[in-house]
Protein backbone atom coordinates (compact mmCIF):
# COMPACT_ATOMS: atom_id res chain seq x y z
CA UNK A 1 0.00 0.00 0.00
CA UNK A 2 1.53 3.43 -0.66
CA UNK A 3 2.26 5.53 2.53
CA UNK A 4 -0.77 8.57 2.92
CA UNK A 5 0.43 11.55 5.12
CA UNK A 6 -1.48 12.05 8.32
CA UNK A 7 -2.18 15.50 7.22
CA UNK A 8 -4.66 14.29 4.35
CA UNK A 9 -6.09 11.38 6.19
CA UNK A 10 -9.57 13.51 6.65
CA UNK A 11 -9.88 13.39 2.87
CA UNK A 12 -9.66 9.26 3.42
CA UNK A 13 -12.63 9.03 5.75
CA UNK A 14 -14.18 5.11 5.65
CA UNK A 15 -10.58 4.00 3.63
CA UNK A 16 -7.90 2.02 4.49
CA UNK A 17 -4.05 3.38 4.32
CA UNK A 18 -1.28 3.08 5.82
CA UNK A 19 0.78 5.60 7.60
CA UNK A 20 4.35 5.65 8.78
CA UNK A 21 5.91 7.97 11.50
CA UNK A 22 6.46 8.12 14.98
CA UNK A 23 4.44 7.30 18.22
CA UNK A 24 3.98 10.62 20.12
CA UNK A 25 1.81 9.22 22.95
CA UNK A 26 0.82 5.54 24.44
CA UNK A 27 -1.93 4.99 26.18
CA UNK A 28 -2.63 1.54 27.67
CA UNK A 29 -6.00 1.01 28.79
CA UNK A 30 -5.67 -2.21 29.28
CA UNK A 31 -7.97 -3.96 26.58
CA UNK A 32 -7.40 -1.00 24.31
CA UNK A 33 -4.41 0.93 23.40
CA UNK A 34 -4.76 4.44 21.95
CA UNK A 35 -1.32 6.26 20.50
CA UNK A 36 -1.23 9.95 18.78
CA UNK A 37 1.08 8.64 15.56
CA UNK A 38 3.01 11.98 13.82
CA UNK A 39 4.96 12.47 10.76
CA UNK A 40 5.57 15.63 9.25
CA UNK A 41 2.59 16.62 7.95
CA UNK A 42 0.96 16.33 11.66
CA UNK A 43 -0.85 13.41 13.92
CA UNK A 44 -3.63 11.58 14.73
CA UNK A 45 -5.18 9.32 17.24
CA UNK A 46 -4.74 5.68 16.88
CA UNK A 47 -6.62 3.21 18.64
CA UNK A 48 -5.87 -0.68 18.67
CA UNK A 49 -8.95 -2.73 19.25
CA UNK A 50 -8.78 -5.89 21.37
CA UNK A 51 -10.02 -8.03 18.38
CA UNK A 52 -6.96 -6.14 16.64
CA UNK A 53 -4.26 -8.66 15.38
CA UNK A 54 -1.84 -5.29 16.44
CA UNK A 55 -2.25 -5.57 19.62
CA UNK A 56 0.06 -7.89 21.11
CA UNK A 57 2.75 -5.46 19.50
CA UNK A 58 0.71 -2.61 20.72
CA UNK A 59 1.23 -3.48 23.59
CA UNK A 60 5.18 -3.06 23.46
CA UNK A 61 5.84 -0.03 21.54
CA UNK A 62 6.55 2.86 23.29
CA UNK A 63 6.92 6.56 22.74
CA UNK A 64 9.34 7.52 19.55
CA UNK A 65 9.56 4.13 18.13
CA UNK A 66 8.90 4.15 14.23
CA UNK A 67 6.56 2.92 13.19
CA UNK A 68 4.30 1.83 10.25
CA UNK A 69 0.47 1.39 10.74
CA UNK A 70 -2.30 0.19 8.21
CA UNK A 71 -5.76 0.72 9.33
CA UNK A 72 -8.89 2.05 8.93
CA UNK A 73 -9.89 5.99 9.18
CA UNK A 74 -12.83 6.16 11.17
CA UNK A 75 -15.53 9.30 11.64
CA UNK A 76 -14.90 9.51 15.38
CA UNK A 77 -18.54 9.78 17.03
CA UNK A 78 -19.93 13.25 18.06
CA UNK A 79 -19.27 13.12 21.95
CA UNK A 80 -15.28 12.34 21.14
CA UNK A 81 -14.63 15.07 18.94
CA UNK A 82 -11.98 17.53 19.31
CA UNK A 83 -12.52 20.73 17.06
CA UNK A 84 -9.23 22.18 19.24
CA UNK A 85 -6.90 19.43 17.35
CA UNK A 86 -5.83 18.61 14.31
CA UNK A 87 -7.83 15.45 13.29
CA UNK A 88 -9.82 15.63 16.35
CA UNK A 89 -12.93 14.40 14.17
CA UNK A 90 -11.24 11.26 12.70
CA UNK A 91 -9.45 8.26 14.44
CA UNK A 92 -6.90 5.58 12.88
CA UNK A 93 -8.49 1.80 13.86
CA UNK A 94 -4.77 0.43 13.65
CA UNK A 95 -5.45 -3.33 12.03
CA UNK A 96 -1.64 -4.03 11.79
CA UNK A 97 0.74 -2.21 13.21
CA UNK A 98 4.84 -2.74 12.05
CA UNK A 99 7.89 -1.55 13.96
CA UNK A 100 10.36 -0.23 11.43
CA UNK A 101 12.65 0.95 14.50
CA UNK A 102 12.63 0.98 18.38
CA UNK A 103 13.22 3.97 20.44
CA UNK A 104 14.71 4.54 24.11
CA UNK A 105 14.33 8.36 24.91
CA UNK A 106 15.54 9.90 28.00
CA UNK A 107 13.15 11.58 28.40
CA UNK A 108 9.03 12.63 27.22
CA UNK A 109 9.11 14.57 24.11
CA UNK A 110 8.31 18.27 25.32
CA UNK A 111 9.60 18.10 28.63
CA UNK A 112 10.30 21.37 30.13
CA UNK A 113 14.19 20.94 30.75
CA UNK A 114 16.85 23.41 31.14
CA UNK A 115 18.92 24.68 28.33
CA UNK A 116 21.80 22.45 28.75
CA UNK A 117 19.92 19.17 28.77
CA UNK A 118 17.96 20.73 26.15
CA UNK A 119 21.35 20.84 24.14
CA UNK A 120 22.66 17.59 25.62
CA UNK A 121 19.85 15.86 23.98
CA UNK A 122 19.79 17.85 20.40
CA UNK A 123 18.91 14.84 18.29
CA UNK A 124 15.83 14.61 20.37
CA UNK A 125 14.94 17.65 21.66
CA UNK A 126 15.26 19.16 18.59
CA UNK A 127 11.82 16.78 17.53
CA UNK A 128 9.40 18.90 20.41
CA UNK A 129 7.08 21.10 18.76
CA UNK A 130 8.93 24.16 20.17
CA UNK A 131 11.66 23.58 18.67
CA UNK A 132 10.17 22.76 14.78
CA UNK A 133 7.99 26.23 15.10
CA UNK A 134 11.45 28.04 16.50
CA UNK A 135 13.17 26.23 13.37
CA UNK A 136 10.32 26.71 10.54
CA UNK A 137 10.05 30.32 11.94
CA UNK A 138 13.56 30.51 11.19
CA UNK A 139 13.66 28.85 7.78
CA UNK A 140 10.46 31.26 7.17
CA UNK A 141 12.36 34.28 7.81
CA UNK A 142 15.37 33.71 5.52
CA UNK A 143 12.96 32.88 2.61
CA UNK A 144 11.43 36.37 3.57
CA UNK A 145 14.43 38.33 3.87
CA UNK A 146 15.91 36.90 0.25
CA UNK A 147 12.56 37.13 -1.05
CA UNK A 148 12.73 40.87 0.24
CA UNK A 149 16.18 41.86 -1.06
CA UNK A 150 15.68 40.21 -4.15
CA UNK A 151 13.06 42.29 -5.02
CA UNK A 152 14.91 45.21 -3.73
CA UNK A 153 17.36 44.70 -6.89
CA UNK A 154 19.87 42.51 -5.02
CA UNK A 155 22.11 39.32 -6.34
CA UNK A 156 23.19 36.62 -3.26
CA UNK A 157 25.94 35.43 -3.79
CA UNK A 158 27.82 32.92 -1.68
CA UNK A 159 31.28 34.48 0.69
CA UNK A 160 33.94 32.47 1.97
CA UNK A 161 34.09 30.75 5.16
CA UNK A 162 38.05 30.32 4.78
CA UNK A 163 40.07 33.40 4.90
CA UNK A 164 43.26 34.56 4.63
CA UNK A 165 43.50 37.10 7.40
CA UNK A 166 41.85 38.26 10.17
CA UNK A 167 39.46 40.57 8.16
CA UNK A 168 38.29 43.21 10.75
CA UNK A 169 41.19 43.54 13.50
CA UNK A 170 38.48 43.71 16.37
CA UNK A 171 36.53 40.33 16.49
CA UNK A 172 38.90 37.32 17.77
CA UNK A 173 39.03 34.94 14.86
CA UNK A 174 39.39 30.95 15.12
CA UNK A 175 42.73 29.90 13.18
CA UNK A 176 42.81 26.93 11.12
CA UNK A 177 46.00 24.74 10.30
CA UNK A 178 45.97 25.41 6.35
CA UNK A 179 48.05 22.36 4.81
CA UNK A 180 51.80 22.05 5.55
CA UNK A 181 53.20 25.31 6.75
CA UNK A 182 50.16 27.93 6.74
CA UNK A 183 47.45 29.53 8.62
CA UNK A 184 43.75 30.65 7.33
CA UNK A 185 41.29 32.10 9.75
CA UNK A 186 37.64 31.22 9.76
CA UNK A 187 35.76 34.50 8.53
CA UNK A 188 34.39 36.83 11.31
CA UNK A 189 32.45 38.34 8.58
CA UNK A 190 31.85 38.43 5.06
CA UNK A 191 32.24 42.02 4.67
CA UNK A 192 35.39 42.38 2.07
CA UNK A 193 33.15 40.14 0.09
CA UNK A 194 29.78 41.58 -0.86
CA UNK A 195 31.65 44.88 -0.65
CA UNK A 196 33.72 43.32 -3.82
CA UNK A 197 30.59 42.42 -5.04
CA UNK A 198 29.40 45.88 -5.38
CA UNK A 199 31.48 45.99 -8.11
CA UNK A 200 29.52 44.18 -10.37
CA UNK A 201 26.33 43.82 -8.84
CA UNK A 202 25.90 46.95 -7.45
CA UNK A 203 23.17 45.67 -4.69
CA UNK A 204 24.59 42.24 -3.59
CA UNK A 205 23.61 39.93 -0.65
CA UNK A 206 24.75 36.63 1.29
CA UNK A 207 23.60 34.50 4.11
CA UNK A 208 27.14 33.93 5.60
CA UNK A 209 28.60 31.52 7.98
CA UNK A 210 30.21 33.47 10.83
CA UNK A 211 32.73 32.48 13.53
CA UNK A 212 34.01 33.89 16.30
CA UNK A 213 35.65 33.23 19.20
CA UNK A 214 33.72 35.34 21.94
CA UNK A 215 35.22 34.47 24.93
CA UNK A 216 32.43 35.16 27.49
CA UNK A 217 29.37 33.23 27.99
CA UNK A 218 26.37 35.52 26.79
CA UNK A 219 22.99 35.16 25.92
CA UNK A 220 23.23 36.81 23.07
CA UNK A 221 26.82 35.25 21.04
CA UNK A 222 27.73 31.96 19.38
CA UNK A 223 30.70 31.28 18.23
CA UNK A 224 29.42 30.00 14.80
CA UNK A 225 26.22 32.51 13.76
CA UNK A 226 24.36 33.22 10.68
CA UNK A 227 24.22 36.61 9.07
CA UNK A 228 22.25 38.46 6.23
CA UNK A 229 24.43 40.65 5.07
CA UNK A 230 23.41 43.11 1.93
CA UNK A 231 25.33 46.01 0.78
CA UNK A 232 24.57 48.46 -2.45
CA UNK A 233 26.37 50.97 -4.43
CA UNK A 234 25.49 54.68 -4.88
CA UNK A 235 24.35 55.67 -2.24
CA UNK A 236 23.81 59.29 -0.50
CA UNK A 237 24.60 58.34 2.66
CA UNK A 238 23.57 55.56 5.97
CA UNK A 239 20.02 56.23 5.44
CA UNK A 240 19.78 54.26 2.16
CA UNK A 241 20.86 51.17 3.70
CA UNK A 242 18.92 51.97 6.56
CA UNK A 243 15.68 52.19 4.30
CA UNK A 244 16.67 49.14 2.32
CA UNK A 245 16.69 47.46 5.81
CA UNK A 246 12.97 48.83 7.15
CA UNK A 247 11.65 47.22 3.99
CA UNK A 248 13.25 44.24 4.18
CA UNK A 249 12.12 43.46 8.14
CA UNK A 250 8.66 45.19 7.21
CA UNK A 251 8.37 42.80 4.13
CA UNK A 252 9.62 39.97 6.61
CA UNK A 253 7.69 40.37 9.88
CA UNK A 254 4.16 40.71 7.01
CA UNK A 255 4.90 37.13 5.38
CA UNK A 256 6.11 35.44 8.91
CA UNK A 257 3.07 36.66 10.53
CA UNK A 258 0.29 35.75 7.78
CA UNK A 259 1.86 32.29 7.10
CA UNK A 260 2.94 31.44 10.83
CA UNK A 261 0.56 32.94 13.21
CA UNK A 262 -0.63 30.09 15.12
CA UNK A 263 3.31 30.21 16.34
CA UNK A 264 2.99 33.48 17.55
CA UNK A 265 0.27 32.42 19.47
CA UNK A 266 1.52 28.71 21.01
CA UNK A 267 4.87 31.26 22.34
CA UNK A 268 2.36 33.55 23.66
CA UNK A 269 4.48 36.19 21.72
CA UNK A 270 2.50 38.68 19.69
CA UNK A 271 3.24 39.85 16.29
CA UNK A 272 5.88 42.89 16.25
CA UNK A 273 5.16 46.49 15.57
CA UNK A 274 6.67 48.27 13.10
CA UNK A 275 4.65 51.91 12.66
CA UNK A 276 5.21 53.67 9.78
CA UNK A 277 8.77 54.72 10.06
CA UNK A 278 10.73 53.09 12.37
CA UNK A 279 12.06 55.59 15.13
CA UNK A 280 15.75 56.95 14.80
CA UNK A 281 17.88 58.21 17.29
CA UNK A 282 21.62 59.15 17.95
CA UNK A 283 23.91 57.15 20.34
CA UNK A 284 23.49 60.88 22.58
CA UNK A 285 19.80 60.69 22.55
CA UNK A 286 19.10 57.63 23.07
CA UNK A 287 21.46 57.56 26.13
CA UNK A 288 19.91 60.78 27.25
CA UNK A 289 16.81 59.98 26.95
CA UNK A 290 17.58 56.36 29.02
CA UNK A 291 19.32 58.46 31.68
CA UNK A 292 16.65 60.58 32.10
CA UNK A 293 13.86 57.84 32.12
CA UNK A 294 15.34 55.31 33.93
CA UNK A 295 16.74 57.68 36.24
CA UNK A 296 20.83 56.28 36.19
CA UNK A 297 23.78 57.41 34.74
CA UNK A 298 25.49 56.27 31.63
CA UNK A 299 28.45 54.39 31.86
CA UNK A 300 30.18 54.49 28.63
CA UNK A 301 29.09 57.11 26.35
CA UNK A 302 31.00 55.77 23.78
CA UNK A 303 28.65 52.46 23.14
CA UNK A 304 25.42 51.29 23.63
CA UNK A 305 25.41 48.97 27.10
CA UNK A 306 23.00 46.22 27.13
CA UNK A 307 21.01 47.78 29.74
CA UNK A 308 20.97 50.74 27.31
CA UNK A 309 19.40 48.47 24.69
CA UNK A 310 16.75 47.59 26.85
CA UNK A 311 15.83 50.60 28.65
CA UNK A 312 15.72 52.45 24.66
CA UNK A 313 13.66 49.76 23.62
CA UNK A 314 11.05 49.55 26.40
CA UNK A 315 10.78 53.32 25.60
CA UNK A 316 10.29 53.47 22.14
CA UNK A 317 7.56 50.55 22.43
CA UNK A 318 5.91 52.69 24.60
CA UNK A 319 5.79 55.93 23.05
CA UNK A 320 6.33 55.07 19.29
CA UNK A 321 4.59 51.61 19.54
CA UNK A 322 7.63 50.26 17.34
CA UNK A 323 9.17 47.05 18.72
CA UNK A 324 12.21 48.28 16.14
CA UNK A 325 14.57 51.41 17.11
CA UNK A 326 17.75 52.47 14.88
CA UNK A 327 20.67 53.81 16.35
CA UNK A 328 23.13 56.17 14.64
CA UNK A 329 26.15 58.54 14.74
CA UNK A 330 28.34 56.14 17.08
CA UNK A 331 32.34 57.43 17.12
CA UNK A 332 34.39 56.23 14.31
CA UNK A 333 36.85 55.26 16.54
CA UNK A 334 34.16 52.80 17.94
CA UNK A 335 33.51 51.11 14.54
CA UNK A 336 35.19 49.21 12.12
CA UNK A 337 38.32 50.62 10.09
CA UNK A 338 36.32 51.25 7.02
CA UNK A 339 33.19 53.34 8.20
CA UNK A 340 32.52 56.56 6.87
CA UNK A 341 32.97 59.76 9.19
CA UNK A 342 30.17 62.40 8.53
CA UNK A 343 32.21 64.95 7.66
CA UNK A 344 30.08 67.33 9.76
CA UNK A 345 29.96 65.88 12.96
CA UNK A 346 33.11 64.03 13.06
CA UNK A 347 34.72 62.51 15.43
CA UNK A 348 31.32 60.69 14.49
CA UNK A 349 30.03 57.82 12.51
CA UNK A 350 27.81 57.02 9.52
CA UNK A 351 27.72 53.49 11.16
CA UNK A 352 24.12 52.46 12.82
CA UNK A 353 22.57 49.43 14.76
CA UNK A 354 19.16 47.88 14.44
CA UNK A 355 17.76 46.98 17.68
CA UNK A 356 14.41 44.49 18.24
CA UNK A 357 12.91 44.33 21.62
CA UNK A 358 15.75 45.15 23.52
CA UNK A 359 18.63 43.65 21.60
CA UNK A 360 20.86 44.80 18.64
CA UNK A 361 20.38 42.29 15.68
CA UNK A 362 21.93 44.40 12.98
CA UNK A 363 24.54 46.75 12.52
CA UNK A 364 25.58 48.69 9.36
CA UNK A 365 26.86 51.54 7.42
CA UNK A 366 28.06 53.78 4.58
CA UNK A 367 31.95 53.06 3.92
CA UNK A 368 34.61 54.40 3.07
CA UNK A 369 34.74 54.07 -1.04
CA UNK A 370 38.26 56.16 -1.60
CA UNK A 371 41.11 54.26 -1.49
CA UNK A 372 43.49 56.94 -0.14
CA UNK A 373 41.26 57.44 2.93
CA UNK A 374 41.13 53.72 3.53
CA UNK A 375 44.69 53.41 3.55
CA UNK A 376 45.09 56.16 6.04
CA UNK A 377 42.48 54.81 8.53
CA UNK A 378 43.79 51.56 8.23
CA UNK A 379 47.59 52.83 8.78
CA UNK A 380 45.75 54.63 12.05
CA UNK A 381 44.73 51.58 13.42
CA UNK A 382 48.04 49.84 12.91
CA UNK A 383 46.93 47.96 10.39
CA UNK A 384 49.25 46.74 7.56
CA UNK A 385 47.68 48.00 3.90
CA UNK A 386 50.01 45.36 2.38
CA UNK A 387 47.91 42.62 3.95
CA UNK A 388 44.71 43.97 2.53
CA UNK A 389 46.17 44.29 -0.99
CA UNK A 390 43.26 41.92 -2.18
CA UNK A 391 40.44 43.94 -0.87
CA UNK A 392 41.66 47.18 -1.86
CA UNK A 393 42.16 46.13 -5.31
CA UNK A 394 38.18 46.58 -5.59
CA UNK A 395 39.28 50.42 -4.48
CA UNK A 396 41.77 50.96 -7.05
CA UNK A 397 39.60 49.54 -10.18
CA UNK A 398 36.59 51.75 -9.11
CA UNK A 399 34.39 51.70 -6.21
CA UNK A 400 31.11 54.04 -6.21
CA UNK A 401 29.80 55.09 -2.45
CA UNK A 402 28.26 52.46 -0.94
CA UNK A 403 26.91 50.76 2.15
CA UNK A 404 25.38 48.28 3.97
CA UNK A 405 24.30 45.85 6.96
CA UNK A 406 24.35 42.94 8.51
CA UNK A 407 21.67 41.02 10.70
CA UNK A 408 22.58 38.05 13.00
CA UNK A 409 19.53 35.26 11.76
CA UNK A 410 19.71 33.75 14.99
CA UNK A 411 19.64 37.11 17.20
CA UNK A 412 16.40 38.26 14.82
CA UNK A 413 14.52 34.67 15.43
CA UNK A 414 15.48 34.47 18.86
CA UNK A 415 13.81 38.23 19.64
CA UNK A 416 11.17 37.23 17.18
CA UNK A 417 9.88 34.56 19.41
CA UNK A 418 11.21 36.79 22.64
CA UNK A 419 13.33 33.41 23.62
CA UNK A 420 15.84 34.48 26.35
CA UNK A 421 18.83 32.91 24.51
CA UNK A 422 20.34 32.92 21.11
CA UNK A 423 21.14 29.54 21.36
CA UNK A 424 17.24 27.94 21.34
CA UNK A 425 17.07 29.74 18.28
CA UNK A 426 20.05 27.42 16.75
CA UNK A 427 19.61 24.35 15.61
CA UNK A 428 23.26 23.15 16.70
CA UNK A 429 24.81 25.82 18.57
CA UNK A 430 29.00 26.22 19.21
CA UNK A 431 30.42 28.40 22.33
CA UNK A 432 33.17 28.01 24.25
CA UNK A 433 31.84 25.12 26.40
CA UNK A 434 30.46 23.09 23.55
CA UNK A 435 30.54 21.59 20.05
CA UNK A 436 27.29 19.42 20.59
CA UNK A 437 28.49 17.56 22.90
CA UNK A 438 30.64 19.45 26.28
CA UNK A 439 34.08 19.78 25.25
CA UNK A 440 36.60 18.47 27.21
CA UNK A 441 39.23 20.52 29.21
CA UNK A 442 41.81 18.01 28.46
CA UNK A 443 44.40 18.31 25.70
P1 LIG B 1 27.80 42.66 19.90
O1 LIG B 1 28.18 44.09 20.10
O2 LIG B 1 26.44 42.32 20.41
O3 LIG B 1 28.85 41.68 20.33
P2 LIG B 1 28.73 43.06 17.24
O4 LIG B 1 28.47 44.54 17.14
O5 LIG B 1 30.10 42.59 17.56
O6 LIG B 1 27.70 42.44 18.31
P3 LIG B 1 28.49 42.93 14.44
O7 LIG B 1 29.93 42.82 14.11
O8 LIG B 1 27.85 44.26 14.33
O9 LIG B 1 28.25 42.36 15.92
O10 LIG B 1 27.70 41.84 13.60
C1 LIG B 1 26.47 42.11 12.93
C2 LIG B 1 25.34 41.30 13.53
O11 LIG B 1 25.67 39.90 13.55
C3 LIG B 1 25.05 41.63 14.99
O12 LIG B 1 24.18 42.73 15.09
C4 LIG B 1 24.42 40.35 15.48
O13 LIG B 1 23.05 40.29 15.14
C5 LIG B 1 25.15 39.27 14.70
N1 LIG B 1 26.26 38.72 15.48
C6 LIG B 1 27.53 39.17 15.56
N2 LIG B 1 28.29 38.41 16.35
C7 LIG B 1 27.48 37.43 16.80
C8 LIG B 1 27.68 36.30 17.66
N3 LIG B 1 28.85 36.03 18.20
N4 LIG B 1 26.62 35.50 17.90
C9 LIG B 1 25.41 35.75 17.36
N5 LIG B 1 25.16 36.78 16.54
C10 LIG B 1 26.17 37.61 16.26
MG1 LIG C 1 27.34 45.58 15.89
Amino acid sequence: MERTLIGDLNKKVGESVLVQGWVSVRRDQGKMVFFDFRDRSGSVQGVVLPKSEAIETAKEVRSEYVVGVEGLVNKRPDKNINPEVQNGDIELEVQKLQVLSKAEIPFELGTETNLDTYLDHLPFTLRSQRAKDIFTMQGAILDAYRSSLRAQGFTEFIAPALVGGDAEGGAAAFKVEYFYDKTAFLATSPQFYKQIMVGPFERAFTVAKIFRAEKSATTRHLSEATCLDFEMGFIKDEREPMAVLEQTIKDTVKVISSAHGEIFTRFGVTVPLIPQSIPIFTLKEAQDIVAKEFNRAIEDTLDMAPEDERQICEYVKKNFGSDFVFITRFPTKKRAFYTYEEPSEAPLSRGFDLLFRGLEINSGAQRIHDPEVLIARMRERGLDPEKFSFYLEAFKVGMPPHGGSSTGLERFTARMLELPNVKEATSFPRDINRIDTLLSTDK
